[in-house]
């Protein structure tokens, strides 16, 4: 059998990289978790009798997890943004690699296109 190289993303909430899939609210269900602060994906479906362990099921859990879970930032020169969702399922922007002085007209110009692209959907 080939492994399947899907490895979860560190988690949003606290960085914890260790993700575990769970049985879901009912049998039909399953869910990734964070081993630390037990944040979870959204469940996913799987089949009778597939259980929370069998490896596709694993597979589906991850992917939800992975959605939802902090992507790599996005670099500008030296500055980095990341992005995490809030409890609230809300993005929250992380900008680093210069001084506040630098990164206040920045963050305020993001926060203008952002406020925008929101106002349009
Ligand atoms: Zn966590």
């Amino acid at each position: 059998m080939t492994q399947t190289a899907l490895k979860p993303l560190p988690c949003p909430f606290c960085g914890a990289e260790k993700v575990s899939v769970k049985e879901g609210t009912t049998y039909r269900w399953a869910y990734a978790t964070c081993d630390e602060c037990g944040a979870q994906s959204g469940e996913v479906r799987r089949l009778y009798p597939q259980s929370a362990k069998d490896p596709e099921v694993i597979a589906d859990a991850i992917a939800e997890w992975n959605k939802r879970a902090t992507p790599p930032p996005i670099k500008a020169g030296d500055i980095s943004i990341t992005m995490r969702v809030d409890d609230n399922g809300e993005p929250v922007f992380n900008f680093d690699g210069a001084d506040d002085a630098t990164l206040a007209p920045i963050v305020a110009a993001f926060s203008v296109a952002m406020n925008a692209l929101m106002e349009d959907k």
